[in-house]
């Protein structure tokens, strides 16, 4: 791939993505086969003042055998050094770098229960990071780097060397790095999400009516106070950072009990190294009362079953049709890229810094607002060439959100 603009992407994710402060310390997780990427971006991060890189290895293919060979009883520990690992640093103020690159199949043939009891141990044991990375307190930021099994799934017609290169062109592409001036790009990206936020927000919508061909027709109530946000985000002191690298969406949090209806998924999920496919969910009282689908039922029931606030939503999420990434018709199997070229909702916790002051209350402050809490956030995708949202505002006014799948504003 193009040296010059890989170190761009490098340079950017250290300085718009995480924006690494002096005497800062920065925590990578990075599959083993990023490796080249993880040591250039430490070496920059280092150059900026950074006064620790840490790296957490991982490896896929590891975790799998363990998956299929450990005793059950490993799954329901989770180790205190590793606690503190993460709890330490998130104390200290540090800004954590996650690169999301895997294998959308990797874990086939692993038991799901398996998969849902690791996931829920260490969401558990890793409460206090998760939440205040949720709320913003530290900088994060998740971006990608090509590994040869998830390119090879992208672009299957393609050579491994091919379906690399090529998926380095995407992400470049998607993060805007092939622009003479990314950052400068990235500052016009945010104007744009900008106007957009702030139609909704002045809007208050009450409720979203979202409707389409698939099968959706789903009522989605905001909670009073709610706030769109996108693009940048900001930690309490003020420090800007990009929590994922691309984004194009504007999003908000629901009101935990306020979802009905049916809604169809529109892409692949790639949830913890498995796919699942063709998938619907029925809400009642913002409830999944309801599910089915066409592949990876026993992964979706798994993800669902987490825990009480795994039946219900935390976060919708609006992105146009004919956004870029979109528009490359490309399906990339990973989240990270799926969810922002779609309109998409998350199963399970929803961000504090979506209503107002969220980030200062307790946990049953945010129960009585309707905020949800869960040890999972999943995001998935359920935006279509022709999808029409309503937003009914307070007064009862019908304003058109999305035709089309675009925006109508
Ligand atoms: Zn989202
Ligand atoms: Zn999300």
């Amino acid at each position: 791939m193009n040296d010059i603009l890989l170190e761009k992407y490098a340079r950017l994710i250290v300085k718009t993505g995480v924006n690494i402060q002096k005497d800062q310390i920065l925590v990578i997780s990075s599959p083993i086969e990023c490796a080249p990427f993880t040591r250039m971006i430490a070496e920059i991060a280092f150059k900026e003042g950074a006064k620790d890189v840490v790296v957490n290895w991982k490896d896929e293919l590891f975790s799998k055998t363990r998956y299929l060979h450990a005793p059950e009883e490993v799954f329901e520990e989770f180790p205190q050094w590793q606690k503190e690992f993460y709890i330490s640093y998130v104390r200290e103020g540090a800004a954590f770098l996650s690169i999301s690159a895997s294998d959308p199949e990797v874990m086939k043939g692993v038991d799901p229960q398996r998969i849902v009891k690791s996931q829920k141990t260490s969401s558990t044991a890793l409460k206090e990071y998760r939440e205040r990375l949720m709320s913003n307190k530290n900088p994060w930021c998740v971006v990608s780097v090509p590994t040869r099994s998830w390119a090879k799934k992208v672009f299957p017609n393609l050579s491994e060397d091919e379906a690399i290169e090529k998926l380095w062109e995407t992400i470049f592409m998607t993060v805007r790095v092939n622009t003479e001036d990314p950052v400068a790009s990235w500052e016009k990206h945010k104007n744009n999400l900008k106007r957009r936020m702030e139609f909704l927000n002045s809007n208050r919508f009450k409720l979203l009516h979202y409707k389409n061909s698939l099968g959706t027709d789903l009522k989605i109530e905001l909670p009073e106070n709610h706030i769109w946000i996108g693009g940048a985000d900001y930690t309490p002191e003020g420090l800007e950072f990009i929590a994922n690298m691309p984004t194009e969406e504007v999003f908000t949090l629901p009101k935990k009990t306020g979802v009905n209806g049916v809604v169809v998924s529109s892409k692949p999920l790639n949830y913890n190294g498995n796919l699942i496919e063709g998938f619907s969910l029925t809400f009642r009282d913002g409830k999944i009362v309801d599910f089915n689908a066409e592949k990876g039922y026993e992964n979706l029931k798994g993800l669902i079953e987490t825990d009480e606030g795994s039946h219900y939503l935390g976060e919708v999420a609006l992105v146009p049709y004919d956004s870029p990434i979109s528009k490359s018709n490309i399906l990339f199997f990973n989240t990270l890229f799926d969810e922002n070229a779609s309109c998409h909702l998350a199963i399970g916790k929803a961000y504090p810094v979506c209503i107002k002051d969220g980030e200062n209350m307790d946990e049953e402050e945010l129960e009585r607002l309707g905020v949800n809490d869960s040890l999972v956030h999943e995001d998935f995708m359920i935006g279509t060439k022709d999808l029409e949202i309503i937003g009914i505002t307070e007064s009862g006014e019908e304003v058109h959100v999305f035709q089309n799948g675009n925006f109508a504003f």
